[in-house]
C-alpha cells in the first residue's frame, strides 16, 4: 500500500525562509570581512512530506555540525522521534507545533523497545504525518537503522535518510588528527565494543594490526578489554590509544597513552559516556597537530 496522498503541507515555503532567514541573521553576526562583502543565500530546498518518515543524523552534539538538510526537516517536520544522544541545542531547533517523542534511555530504565519505535513511527506517518526519526551522530553507525528500515518497509511506509556527522568524524577532528594518514593508516575500521561481552569474542587477531586505525563505540566499559586483546593479539604495549568523551561539545575530555598504561589512566581519570576509543599510530599525530592545541583537554 502506498503513503497517503495528500496534498504537500503548506507550510513549508514559510518555514524554510524563517530558517534561511536565521542562518543569514547568524552569519551576519560573524561580521562581514570574515564572510566577504555579498551575505549568501542558503541553498534550502525540498519539502517534507506528509506520510513519510526521515531517518536523520543529529551529528555528535555540536549544533553547527548539523546538516542544513537536517535543520530544515527539523522544522518543517509534524513529528519528531528522538533520541537520549540527540543535543539540546539541535532539539531547539524543532518547530513549535511539532510533537516530539523521545524513545531513549531514562536513567536507570530500559530504552524504548525497537519493535514499539518501529510501530510508533507507522503510525505517526500513518496518520498523514511528516516524521523525523532523529539520531545521534549518523543514523546508518550503530544505530540500529536497519531494524527501523524493515519496520517501515513491512508498513509499506516511504522512507529517506539523511547521513550526520559519526563520533569517530567528529572526535578525530577535535583531537587535530585525520582517521587516515598515508604515513599510519591504509585502514579504517569502525567496530562495537558489544563484541567484547563475555558470550562474544572479537577476532584480536584480525584487529591487531599496525597499518589500520581502528575505532571502538560503545567501548568506555571495556577498554581493559580491548587494549589486553590487542595486546595478547601481538601489539606492542607502546601502542597508540585515545579516548575522547562528548567529542564536539564543551565538555569534552580526552587521554591519550598506549594500550600498556590506558586502563590505569583511565581508573585514576574516569571519563563520562559517551565516550569513543581510538586505536592506532595515528593517534601519534595529537601531540603535534596544529589542530588540537585549541581542543587539548588532557587533564
Ligand atoms: N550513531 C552514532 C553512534 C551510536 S552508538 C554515531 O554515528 O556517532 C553510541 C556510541 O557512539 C557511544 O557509546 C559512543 O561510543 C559513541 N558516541 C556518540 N556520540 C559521541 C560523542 N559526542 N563523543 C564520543 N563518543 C560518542
Amino acid at each position: 500500500m502506498s503513503a497517503p496522498s495528500r496534498p504537500l503541507k503548506r507550510k513549508w515555503p514559510e518555514a524554510l525562509a524563517r530558517l534561511s532567514q536565521g542562518v543569514t541573521r547568524y552569519l551576519a553576526t560573524l561580521g562581514s570581512e570574515t564572510r566577504g562583502a555579498a551575505t549568501p543565500s542558503m541553498p534550502l530546498r525540498g519539502e517534507c512530506r506528509p506520510g513519510k518518515v526521515y531517518l536523520v543524523g543529529a551529528g555528535s552534539g555540536d549544533v553547527e555540525l548539523l546538516t542544513l538538510k537536517a535543520a530544515r526537516l527539523l522544522q518543517q517536520a509534524d513529528a519528531v522521534v528522538y533520541d537520549r544522544l540527540v543535543g539540546g541545542e539541535v532539539l531547539a531547533l524543532i518547530g513549535a507545533a511539532c510533537e516530539r517523542y523521545y524513545v531513549g534511555k531514562a536513567r536507570g530504565h530500559h530504552s524504548v523497545p525497537q519493535a514499539e519505535i518501529g510501530a510508533l513511527m507507522v503510525r505517526l506517518a500513518g496518520e498523514g504525518k511528516s516524521v523525523v526519526r532523529l539520531k545521534g551522530g549518523d543514523p546508518g553507525v550503530f544505530g540500529r537503522m536497519g531494524e527501523e528500515l524493515a519496520a517501515l518497509g513491512e508498513a509499506s511506509v516511504p522512507a529517506e535518510i539523511v547521513p550526520g556527522i559519526t563520533a569517530a568524524s567528529a572526535a578525530a577532528a577535535s583531537m587535530g588528527i585525520p582517521l587516515t594518514d598515508r604515513g599510519h593508516a591504509q585502514q579504517l575500521r569502525f567496530v562495537t565494543a558489544q563484541l567484547c561481552r563475555e558470550d562474544g569474542t572479537p577476532d584480536w587477531a584480525s584487529l591487531a594490526r599496525r597499518d589500520e586505525t581502528l575505532v571502538f563505540y560503545m567501548g568506555l566499559s571495556k577498554v581493559a578489554a580491548i587494549c589486553a586483546g590487542l595486546r595478547d593479539a601481538g601489539l606492542p604495549g607502546d601502542w597508540p590509544i585515545m579516548l575522547v568523551a562528548n567529542a564536539s561539545q564543551p565538555e569534552q575530555r580526552s587521554l591519550t597513552g598506549s594500550l600498556a598504561d590506558m586502563p590505569q589512566q583511565l581508573a585514576d581519570q574516569p571519563l563520562p559516556s559517551p565516550c569513543l576509543i581510538v586505536v592506532g599510530s595515528v593517534v601519534r599525530m595529537v601531540a603535534t597537530s596544529p589542530a588540537a592545541v585549541a581542543k587539548q583537554l588532557t587533564p
